[in-house]
């Protein structure tokens, strides 16, 4: 492999790279663990990143709990500043960092730069931001008393992020706490601790630059075990976590235990309504690349389409012409629309889902399939297919993280939405319809019960200006735009008494 790195510490193939804890990237890691991160775009062995030990854990707690006490301090809009160059150094970085994405994770290039783009899209979110942390005032039922809400920092901020996003996810939730006045301990997921180590690089200048304490921005390296050590820990203020579902009530559990703040973006099981009043046109790139892109491995990744019984055939024609083009190799390589799945793992459980939708009783009409022989050597290449099914059989109800898609039908309006409805998830879905009562009863009180909504736009492709996240067991979270940022702050209530007497609330009577 070449470097595609061009940074000051870049990590060698295969060498082993630092389990870094600060941005400062000295190697202060005592473990002598590595995980190997292996591309699945060629099979090859990337880098050894050390392992995080639980001493090494505890040195970067403390760390940030020292940070704090001085960031809290830092005015936000000076804090937003130190954030607008983090955003430039991204934006140097973009094609490298891109890289770097698409070929640790397997996305294609162009998905792996819209991940980068991400990030700088998130910095300028935040620098604005830094001047809008906008409190309240009320007013008093007391005479010359006056009330206020005001929000304050929380404190450190644990991240952990899964491996279909490994950078944007992190920059959704770190460069809002750190405008907010947070400081943060981020696991990467253990499939792409590369791209994780190559991000401290790129802000560490920054940081280094504006003589920002150690410890505002963490990191610390492994696999669940690091996780339940932020999940359990009572000095991690809010525990942000994206992932599956499974991990997300683990999560949940460790963190309530403690009373402490839980942020959860877990699994989706996203539809699409396909009306008889759908432009087609649009309908059907945005189901296929809603379905294959990220092979699949999106959190909104379009899983079902639900599909009105007058156009089924049309749509599944048209469908199947659309899969027929598509081209599946290296990620990097422009050419292809579709790379690989992240591991072996992931091509187990394909392949499990696959045989468990025959035994169902499903039709394929875009046949599944592992692709083998040259530039298919990592193995992790699969077929991208179509599986005509029911809505309720217990192998659609789930998340398969893999680009399989569900092929429904439905009468009514009511049975569409009942079905994009009857899953445990609650993260993104849409409608393709151009007749307004349609569109507006799917977005009304009674139409999807998802925490995104779209019309005549497919399920995945979510802009950082609104709030992201999903109901049901997708955890009720949202990251990013909107009002996201209070999630990461505390709120305080004051009521100041300017006057010369002492009244009670309520008309409260008390004489001495
Ligand atoms: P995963 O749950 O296997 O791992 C995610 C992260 O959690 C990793 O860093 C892992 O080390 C950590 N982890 C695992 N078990 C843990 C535990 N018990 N306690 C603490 N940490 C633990 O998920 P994955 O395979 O990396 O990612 C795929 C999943 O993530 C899918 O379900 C996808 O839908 C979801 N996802 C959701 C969103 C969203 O915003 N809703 C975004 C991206 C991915």
């Amino acid at each position: 492999m070449q470097s595609i790195l061009p940074l000051p510490t870049q990590p060698t193939k295969p060498g082993t790279s630092t389990g870094q804890h600060f941005w400062d990237t000295k190697d202060r890691s005592g473990s002598t663990k590595t995980i190997d991160s292996y591309s699945p775009a060629d099979g090859q062995l990337i880098a050894r990143v050390n392992v995080s030990t639980r001493a090494d854990y505890d040195r970067v707690i403390e760390t940030a709990q020292q940070a704090f006490t001085e960031w809290r301090q830092v005015p936000a809009p000076r804090r937003g500043e130190i954030v607008r160059q983090m955003g430039e150094q991204f934006r140097q970085y973009k094609r490298e960092l891109g890289t770097l994405v698409s070929y640790e994770m397997g996305k294609s290039l162009q998905e792996g730069l819209g991940e980068v783009q991400e990030i700088i899209d998130i910095c300028d979110f935040a620098v604005g931001q830094s001047r809008q942390l906008y409190g309240l005032s009320m007013h008093s039922e007391r005479p010359a008393h006056r009330m206020l809400e005001q929000w304050h920092p929380l404190g450190i901020v644990g991240i952990i992020s899964a491996f279909n996003f490994p950078v944007a996810v992190w920059s959704w939730n770190a460069m809002i706490a750190w405008v907010c006045g947070d400081v943060c301990v981020w696991k990467p997921s253990e499939k792409t601790p590369l791209t994780a180590l190559a991000c401290q690089q790129i802000i560490g200048e920054v940081l280094r630059n504006n003589d920002v304490p150690e410890g505002v921005s963490c990191l610390v390296t492994g696999g669940r075990d690091a996780g339940e050590w932020l999940a359990r820990d009572p000095r991690v203020a809010l525990v942000s976590a994206t992932g599956s579902t499974r991990m997300g009530k683990a999560v949940a559990e460790a963190v309530a235990a403690r009373l402490g703040r839980t942020l959860l973006e877990l699994g989706g099981n996203n539809a699409i309504i396909v009306s008889e009043h759908a432009d087609l046109d649009l309908a059907i790139p945005a189901i296929v690349f809603g379905a294959v892109g990220t092979a699949g491995q999106r959190c909104t990744t379009t899983r079902r389409v639900i599909v009105q019984e007058s156009i089924y055939d049309d749509v599944k024609n048209r469908l199947k012409n659309a899969y027929a083009q598509i081209r599946i190799g290296n990620p990097l390589d422009e050419s292809f629309h579709v790379g690989p799945v992240i591991d072996q793992a992931a091509v187990k459980n394909y392949m499990t889902t696959v045989e468990e939708i025959k035994q169902a009783g499903g039709r394929f009409v875009v046949e599944p399939g592992l692709l083998d022989g040259l530039g298919f050597e990592s193995g992790c290449y699969v077929r991208p297919c179509i599986a005509e099914a029911q809505n309720d059989w217990p192998v659609v109800q789930r998340e398969t993280f893999a680009p399989i898609l569900y092929l429904l039908k439905y009468s009514t309006l009511d049975d569409a939405i009942a079905q994009q409805n009857g899953v445990p998830q609650g993260l993104s879905s849409s409608i393709f319809t151009l007749n307004m009562r349609e569109a507006e009863r799917f977005l009304a009180a009674s139409g999807s019960d998802c925490g995104i909504a779209n019309v005549n736009i497919g399920t995945s492709g979510a802009e950082i200006g609104g709030a992201f996240g999903g109901e049901k067991e997708t955890g009720g979270g949202r990251e990013s735009g909107s009002d996201a940022w209070k999630a990461y702050m505390r709120r305080q209530t004051n009521t100041i008494n300017y006057g010369t007497t002492m009244p009670l609330a309520q008309g409260i009577t008390f004489e001495l």
